[in-house]
Parts: C-alpha cells; structure tokens; sequence
C-alpha cells in the first residue's frame, strides 16, 4: 500500500471521551435518592426505575421513583424556603446563581459525559453546547437577580414553581427552567424526564455544595403518573412550567384550568427551513445538518421541513444526500461522532412507525449506504422527497432525524407552506437578499426566526412558541415575566374582593337618584305646525351587534332586555349566538392587515376615538348612570378615565417596542413585540364603558383584531361605543362587538379554533370554562378567576401588563460578517 492510498482509504480513529469519571460517580450514587431540603431523602415508595444507555441499551443506574407523598415533602420544603428566599436581596440571589454557574463549568466534563451516557447524545454537542448554555444561563440571570428591584419594581415573585422537563436537554432545559425562577424570587419543585434525571441529580449536588438554603430548589424524579400531576395538581404551587409534547401540555392546561396557577408551555413544532434560490447552498446544507441532525433531531425546534424554492431543489438536494453519506453516526462518546443514539426503545420505534407511513403515503425515502451500530438504539439520517403539504409526514412532529422537504415558487408560496402547520415554534429563512428575509421573518408565525443559521439559542434572547407550540418564553428579559406578577397582587387578593362603591343615595330609594338628569330620559314634547302640542314618543333605539364595520341584526332573530338596577327595562340588544360568534371571528380574521399597519396610523385613530368620546362624554354618562345607578359624578369621571385610557394606548401605539438582543456572537437578535392575532375579549361587568376601553384599546394598539363580548348586565355603553368607532376610521372588522349571554357566547369563543387568544373578565367558574376550552388549540389565556380588577385604578388598569398579554415576542436571529 502505497501513501495514496492510505490517504484515499484514510478513515478517523475513534477518539473517545472516556466514560469511567461519569461512571465512578453514577456508582457511588445508585440507586439515587429524591433530593428535598438540600437532602437526599428515599422515596416514600421504595420504588426504583431504571435508567438506561441508549447507545448500549444496559442499565446505567436506578432513580427513585417518587409519589404524590414526595411531591407533597418537595412542596412543604419549597413553601417554607419561599418565606424567606422570596425576601432575600437581589444581590444575595445573584451570588446564588453566579456560584452555580461557576460550579457547572467546574464540573463540566463531568456533566457532558454524564449527559451523554443517560441521553445517547454526541459528546461533542453535550460538552460544547449544552453545558456551556447551562453556564451560560445561570450566569446571565444571575444578572437579572441583581437588576430585579430596579428594572422590574411593580413585581413579585409568583411563588412555588412546579416544573417539568424533557429528555432531548436534560441539563439545559433544568437551567431553563431553574435559573429564572430563582432570580425572581421564587423556589422549585423540577421533575427531570424519565429516561434522564442523572444531571439534575448531579446538579441537586452543586446546589447543596453551594450551600444554597435548603428548600430553594428540589428535585423529584419518576413517572409521569406520580409525579408529574401530583405537581400539576398541587394546590400549593403557584405556577407550572412545561417543556415537553403538545398533548401533554394540553392536558396540563385543562388540568390547572381555573386554579390560578400561572402556566407556561413550551411544547412541540414543526418548523419549516426556507431556502430561496440567491441563498449560499453550501453554507445551507451545513445549516440543515445542525438543523435537523443535531441531537438526532430530537430538538423541538427541529428544522424538520425543508422548503426549498424550485430552481434549486434538485442541486440541493443532490448536495444534501453527499452530506449524509459522509455523516458519522456511533459511539456517543466519540468526539469524532456527528449522531448518537434515540433516548429509548419507544421512541425509536415510534421513528420508525412514523417513516413507513411516510413511504406508504408515497414520498420517496433516501438514507446513506452505511448502517447503524446494531447495539443501542440507532437510526439512520433520513431524508424524503416528493412529500405533499398534507400527509403525515408533513405535519407530524417526528422528533427524530427525519427531513421532509417540499418545494415552493414565489415568496408568498413559501410563506404560506411555512405557516401550513398547527405549531409555530421556530424558523429559518436562507437567502443572500437580507430585504427578502426581513420581509419574509415577520410574515412567519413562529417565535424564533433565524436567518441565514438555525437552532441558535441564548440566555439572553427569549424562546418559545406561537400557536399550538404553547406560549410563554424562556431567556431574555421577556421570559422574567412568566415568572413575576404584580406587586399589588397580594395572595389573599381573592378575600379581598373589590366592591365599585355606590352611592347609598342613588341605591337606596326606589325613584333613581336626584343627581340623574331626568329630563334627558325623558319623552320630549312636540309643537305641531298648527300650535298643538302633543307628548313625542323617543324614536325607537336599536342597539344592534356590530361585525366586520357593519351594525347587524342578531341572527337568532331574538333581542334580550336590559335593565337598570330598580329592574326597568332600560333597552333591548340582540341575543347573539354561535353564528354571531362565527361571523364576527371571520370578520376579525379579514381585518388582519391591521396588524401590518403602521404603529403611527393606530395611535392616531385611537386618539380619534378618544376625541370622539370626548365630544359626548355627557351622553356616555348619563348611559352609564342609567345602567348602574350609580351618581352622575362618578359616571363623568368614568368616561374621563376612559378618554384618558385611550391617550395612554394611542401613546403605547408606537412606544411599546421590542429589544435588541446581544448574544455573544457576531449578530444581533431583534426581539419584536407582535399581534398575537384574533382576540376574544369578555368584559367585565364592574365599568360598563371602561371596562370595554380598557380591554380593546391595548389589544387593538397592538395590532389585533377583537371580538368582544360586551358586559352582559350594562351591553349598552359598548353598544354605544360602535358609533364612536365608525366616526373614528377604525378600519371594520378590527373591533367586532356581540351581545347577548355571558356563558354561552364565551364558551364558543373560548372553543374556537382561529381565536389565538381570549382575555376573560368575569367569574371564577367562567375563567375556568375559558382556560379550559382553550387548550384546544393551545389559545393563550388571561383571566382573572373571579377578581375583580379596579380599572378607574391606573396601575391596575392600564399599562405594560396589558400590552404584554396582547403581543407576542418573535426572535429574530441576524447573524453578520462574511
Ligand atoms: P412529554 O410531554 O412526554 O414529557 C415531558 C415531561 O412531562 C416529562 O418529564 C414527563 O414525565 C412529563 N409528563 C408526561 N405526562 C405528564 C402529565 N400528564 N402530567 C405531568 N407531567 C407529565 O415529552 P417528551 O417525550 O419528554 O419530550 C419530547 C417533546 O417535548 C417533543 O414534543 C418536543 O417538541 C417537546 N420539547 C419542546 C421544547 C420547547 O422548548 N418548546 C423543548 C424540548 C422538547
Ligand atoms: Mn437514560
């Protein structure tokens, strides 16, 4: 053999981490016990589960398998840690977290091996991604935790955390998790996933080395069953946090509907990897590798669709298949390794269930001559051409390393291919024309969007998704607010109830109060031509419904009546119904170019809307005192508020911006506030106009389009309202306004599938039969369970809060340089 041809059949050795560290500590741990109060406590069961090598399928150790009896010692330990962590100072927080981050990257090729012994990831990935971030997290909230009192000062933390986490970032999604939650004040019960609790367990180590208080953190492993909805359902834990599947994350959503808890869902995707013909093709097929085959595709965000524009398609394609001929799958512990092995059995399985349907709906399946170790749990690169937008494979989040691809002509094709999907958690758009993809990136529903790069994550840039990929983000100063709330939010605000005050003079006597000004209800009197007077009846006033711009009839063809507080009929409006609901959603959906307007043209029209109350704030009034009984004073001021409301959102139109994330990479990462797109609004029934103001001037600000359901005891000031808007030129189908009962109008709202978010002020029980219809497609929520807010109060009635719940934050990652 000559030097030729050991070049040409040169093959890499194998390099191999070694696996005896992480080995000799999983020895002198197993069986692993529950770690509460900074000790590690058996588990009330004496139950194990097995943890096993994906890559060798042999068991690696035992992990004790808690119960609801645990998880009740895991919340006890995390409430009383809350009193006093919840009061500790920022800055001592943040040397909490700053000693953690210290002590992973002490420990950091512990946690790599380990990592990638219990997941069957690449030690490559695990050493030089997944624990950096972890460092990385822990350091960058550890910031947050010091800035807290300053740059958050209306808020508190929400309390004890129950969290949740996957198998694919075992490490990773703990720190996720744990490092907010912690720099905000709050303690945590985590549930590792099944398959991999060894770095949670290693972490549970450096908390106690740190001497974290006891209780501040907990970690509690085993199934799903025991642990995991014995924490859903804990009814002393404040907040859940979810990383995992979209079913289980609906579950969880009907299962906390109602209770309180603050909830956020970080769930699956299907996230399309778009490539216009301009784009760098070589640089696109390194990208697709990272995009798909990182973690053996095991990434929610996943570039698992490719969508490529036609002339390029059979180039690409022809370069892609290359690729995966010279990829090296294995040993997870070769660092010369690109794919390791599928966490388990099962999920290998379902993999392979996944691409024979995909073969037998007739795509064409392409994977590389080489085959997998027959040890462990392994699978091939796989990728499919010839897929139609419809089937299975299509549409499915197959969380393995399988690509479909599909091919697009125009732009406008491929941003409708891309948005064709249940799910909206990331994207990325490849093209050397920055024009084109900063046009195409705010046309995609999805919450992260990273041009010319992918599967780019951050601690200081806010991830999470749109649509049924759940809502919420994690990192960047967006995420701090899954995990505060206000400061005038005490706990016993529920005992507390607020009553508006009414004037014991207007309440009392029969014959309304002497303040009302009778006259304007009043018949008027007519003077004939010929000298007579005669008693003039009011011409007749019909509230109607008012859709899509147009005042319209209830399709029921029934009216419902209204009256003031001594039980007269005061008016009729419409008794609207699933049809109104339906009609007025569609109307919503036409108006959506609203949300591409610009930000200048809505203040301007809520300013006019404004004026135009203005001009009849009496008549508002005097509607008001009508309704409620309540002094004309206190009406006026009503009305003032209102028109006061309207400047502060009109103000907000154009000043409630996004930021400009700094990662530590070359680029920058625009995190832009967004419509979230149809909103159902249920008014409360505490301030007839300014509870109508204060809910659909923020969300309209922002872009939306609402359908709102008016206040069922006192409809009138909304129906009044629709006459303000049509003199204002709000474009119709931007504000859509029904009337009729409470219950059944919510209820279809709150199940309709092109709402995307429903605001419901009202009861207890309503905010529960809203929060959970919505976990059909995933809508986010805001209810307030039954308390009031005081809304002629400005810090509970206005400002960020609203702004927040009415837009989404999209990630825009813009890496730069050659
Ligand atoms: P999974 O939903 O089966 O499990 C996730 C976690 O929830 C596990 O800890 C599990 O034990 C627990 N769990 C399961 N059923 C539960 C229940 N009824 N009540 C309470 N807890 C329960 O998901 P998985 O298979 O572990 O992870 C894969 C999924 O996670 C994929 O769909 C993926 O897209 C998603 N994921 C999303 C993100 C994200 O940030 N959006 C990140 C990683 C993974
Ligand atoms: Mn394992």
């Amino acid at each position: 053999m000559n030097v030729m041809e050991i070049f040409e059949t040169m093959e890499y050795g194998p390099a191999p981490e070694a696996a005896a560290p992480g080995l000799a500590w999983i020895k002198e741990h197993s069986p692993f016990s529950l770690f509460i109060n900074n000790q590690w406590v058996k588990p009330a069961s004496g139950q194990y589960i097995e943890s096993i090598n994906p890559a060798t399928g042999k068991l690696l150790a035992k992990v004790a398998a808690a119960n609801s009896a645990d998880v009740d010692a895991a919340v006890a330990a995390a409430r009383a840690a809350f009193e006093t962590w919840s009061k500790t100072p920022g800055h001592v927080r943040a040397r909490y977290l700053y000693a953690i981050a210290r002590h992973i990257q002490k420990h950091s090729r512990l946690l790599a091996v380990l990592e990638s012994l219990d997941n069957g990831k690449p030690i490559r990935e695990t050493r030089d991604i997944d624990i950096p971030l972890v460092a990385r997290h822990f350091y960058y909230h550890a910031g947050w935790a010091q800035l807290m009192e300053s740059e958050l000062p209306g808020y508190q933390p929400v309390g004890v955390v129950g969290q949740i986490i996957p198998w694919n970032f075992p490490l990773l999604m703990l720190a996720w998790k744990i490092a907010p939650a912690l720099a905000m004040g709050n303690t945590v019960v985590l549930k590792p996933a099944r398959y991999t609790s060894l770095t949670a367990l290693k972490f549970a180590e450096i908390v106690q080395e740190i001497g974290l208080p006891p209780g501040v953190v907990n970690i509690v492993t085993g199934e799903a069953s025991q642990v995991g909805e014995a924490l859903v359902s804990h009814p002393d834990v404040n907040k859940i946090a979810f990383t995992g599947s979209t079913d289980v994350g609906r579950s969880i959503r009907r299962a906390t509907a109602g209770s309180g808890k603050k909830l956020s869902l970080e769930l699956g995707g299907k996230s399309p990897f778009i490539v216009f013909d301009d784009a760098d093709l070589d640089s696109v097929v390194e990208g697709v590798v990272d995009a798909i085959w990182f973690n053996q595709g095991q990434v929610c965000c996943a570039g698992s669709r490719l969508l490529v524009q036609e002339d390029v398609a059979e180039r690409l394609i022809g370069k892609l298949r290359v690729r995966m001929e010279h990829l090296r799958i294995g040993d997870p512990l070769d660092k010369a390794v690109d794919i390791g092995a599928i966490v388990s059995p099962g999920q290998l399985k379902e993999i392979q269930r996944l691409v024979n349907q995909g073969v037998e709906e007739g795509a064409v399946m392409w994977q590389p001559s080489w085959a997998c170790p027959t040890e462990g749990y392994f699978f091939p690169p796989t990728l499919f051409t010839n897929v139609s937008p419809a089937t299975t494979i299509a549409q499915v989040e197959i969380f393995g390393p399988v690509l479909v691809s599909m091919t697009f002509r125009t732009p406008a094709e491929a941003v409708e291919l891309a948005n064709n999907t249940r799910y909206g958690l990331a994207a990325s758009v490849w093209s050397e024309n920055i024009n084109l993809a900063l046009d195409v990136a705010p046309k995609l529903k999805a919450g992260s969007v990273w041009i010319n790069c992918t599967n780019l994550f951050d601690a200081s840039s806010g991830f999470g998704g749109y649509r049924e990929s759940g809502f919420g983000r994690e990192g960047g100063k967006e995420g701090l607010y899954e995990y505060v709330r206000p400061k005038w939010e005490t706990p016993d605000s529920s005992s507390k109830e607020f009553h508006i005050v009414i004037d014991s003079a207007s309440s009392d006597g029969a014959n309304s109060s002497p303040s009302m000004d009778e006259d304007a209800l009043q018949d008027q009197v007519f003077v004939s031509s010929n000298g007579h007077a005669m008693a003039l009846p009011a011409i007749d006033r019909t509230p109607k419904m008012y859709i899509g711009g147009k005042q319209v009839r209830p399709d029921s063809g029934y009216s419902r009546d209204v009256y003031d507080l001594q039980g007269h009929m005061i008016g009729q409006v419409g008794e609207g119904n699933r049809k109104d609901i339906r009609n007025a959603v569609e109307a919503a959906h036409k108006a959506s170019g609203w949300a591409f307007g610009t930000t200048h043209n809505r203040a301007q029209i809520l300013y006019y809307i404004a004026e135009n109350l203005s001009v009849r704030e009496d008549e508002f009034a005097h509607r008001i005192v009508q309704q409620t009984g309540r002094p004309y004073e206190d009406a006026i001021a009503e009305v003032q508020v209102s028109i006061s409301r309207l400047f502060s959102y009109a103000a907000w139109a154009d000043k409630f911006e996004g930021v400009v994330h700094r990662p530590p990479l070359r680029g920058a990462v625009l995190a832009m506030p967004e419509a979230i797109g149809v909103m159902g609004i249920a008014c409360p029934d505490e301030y007839p106009l300014l509870g109508f103001i204060s809910l659909v001037a923020p969300t309209i600000a922002m872009g939306n389009t609402v359908v709102v359901i008016s206040s069922q005891q006192s409809p009138l000031s909304a129906t009044d309202c629709y006459q303000v808007l049509e003199t204002s030129d709000l474009p119709g189908g931007v504000v859509n306004i029904v009337t009729g009962d409470h219950d059944t109008l919510n209820q279809v709202l709150a199940d309709h599938d092109d709402v995307d978010s429903m605001w419901y002020f009202g009861t207890a029980e309503g905010s529960k039969r809203v929060e959970l219809a919505s976990a059909g497609n995933m809508k986010r929520t805001w209810v307030n369970y039954g308390h009031p807010r005081d809304l002629m109060d400005s810090v509970q009635g206005e400002g960020e809060e609203f702004l927040r719940e009415a837009t989404q934050v999209k990630n825009i990652w813009i890496p730069y340089g050659e």
